[in-house]
């Protein structure tokens, strides 16, 4: 792939972010496109500067949500050179999305390529302030002008970066979590494993119903029972045992499979602990945790990195998780991951790519 650069014109060129970051509100200069017609294939490529679309109100996107996403991270190390983390899953990953949401696949390679070119030219835009990094948000949305169903011939597959800081206005603090008894997020058969905007569409309703309630997050159960746990919000979830057992359901077609929780489960031998994927019955965790046997219970995600939780509301009844503090568990794996990410400790795993 040859990526045309289109200077920017010095004029509009805005200098980057060091301080007050919020989350996903500010951009660099710069942006990635590239686009694709059927038969043609791919083409187009470019970096040029952030800017606006110009699409038909007609566009398939705007009306059928045939759109997928991700989203990584790039992380300042003390050296001043620039760390991404395990991007190869995300890449695979915007593919599976890709092919559940009946659009076609970008070479691998080349949306590394992209991402790395991209994230070299806006580097003073990775930030060095503590825990904030450069986010990178790769989409692809159905651009073809018909308001058919089918699967659109045109595509773009863009990328956007900026500067953000903690994901949780908590921070690394407990957040609490509201299980819907009524609502779901994915079904078996669904396209829950999928990146794609229509999960998160029909999550904000009881999202916002759950905000009125006193709670930052939703609690996701199975579709088929309402009896099994699925995700926190955006993020897969994990519950300590005893101080030392993780368990995180295991991977189905209404879960998204997140790196975090990938990364988790392959750090735990590293940190003493034994991690399973087993399914989790809400009213056994329920039951677990006002017994004791739970210590801790955590989300996991790009975003967040580790995020623990301090309270579970369901139905009428509150459940408080670790008098409302952080456990040892879920601090270690923080640290533990953050530590690899930003090249403070050793990487036994080969999940950093230095740029
Ligand atoms: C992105 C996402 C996650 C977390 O995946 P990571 O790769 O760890 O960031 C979990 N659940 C859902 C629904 C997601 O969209």
């Amino acid at each position: 792939m040859e990526i045309k650069i289109t200077p920017l014109n010095p004029a509009e060129m805005k200098s980057p972010l060091t301080s007050e970051f919020g989350f996903g509100n500010k951009f660099s200069n710069r942006m990635f496109t590239q686009e694709y017609t059927r038969g043609v294939g791919w083409h187009a490529a470019e970096i040029g500067p952030y800017r606006d679309f110009s699409l038909p109100p007609s566009t398939a996107v705007f009306h059928y949500a045939q759109e997928i996403f991700e989203g990584t991270k790039a992380y300042r190390r003390a050296d001043g050179r620039i760390n991404l983390f395990r991007p190869w899953e995300n890449m695979k990953r915007f593919n599976r999305s890709a092919t559940r949401m009946a659009m076609p696949e970008v070479d691998e390679e080349d949306h590394l390529a992209a991402i790395i070119q991209l994230v070299e030219l806006e580097q003073e835009w990775v930030p060095a302030a503590p825990g904030a990094t450069l986010y990178i948000r790769p989409a692809m949305i159905a651009s073809d002008a018909a308001l058919g169903v089918y699967s659109s011939n045109k595509y773009i597959h863009f990328v956007i970066v900026g500067p953000v800081g903690a994901y949780f206005k908590e921070g690394f603090n407990p957040v609490p979590v509201f299980i819907s008894d009524q609502y779901r997020r994915a079904v078996r058969g669904g396209c829950g494993a999928a990146k794609t905007g229509g999960n998160y569409a029909s999550s904000l309703f009881v999202g916002t119903e759950a905000k009125q309630k006193g709670y930052s997050q939703v609690l996701w159960l199975d579709a088929v029972h309402g009896r099994f746990i699925e995700e926190v919000g955006a993020m897969n979830i994990c519950f300590v045992y005893a101080g030392k057992k993780i368990v995180t359901p295991p991977l189905s077609d209404s879960i998204l499979a997140g790196v975090t929780r990938d990364s988790v489960l392959k750090l735990a031998p590293h940190l003493g602990y034994e991690a399973v994927e087993e399914d989790v019955d809400v009213h056994e965790m329920l039951a677990d945790l006002k017994s004791g046997k739970i210590t801790e219970v955590f989300g996991c995600g790009t975003a967040a990195v580790i995020a623990p939780v301090g309270k579970f509301g369901y139905k009428d009844e509150e459940i408080i998780i670790n008098n409302y503090k952080s456990g040892p568990v879920a601090s270690r794996y923080f640290n533990a991951l953050t530590d690899i990410q930003y090249g403070r400790s050793a990487d036994p795993f080969g999940w950093i790519l230095t740029i």
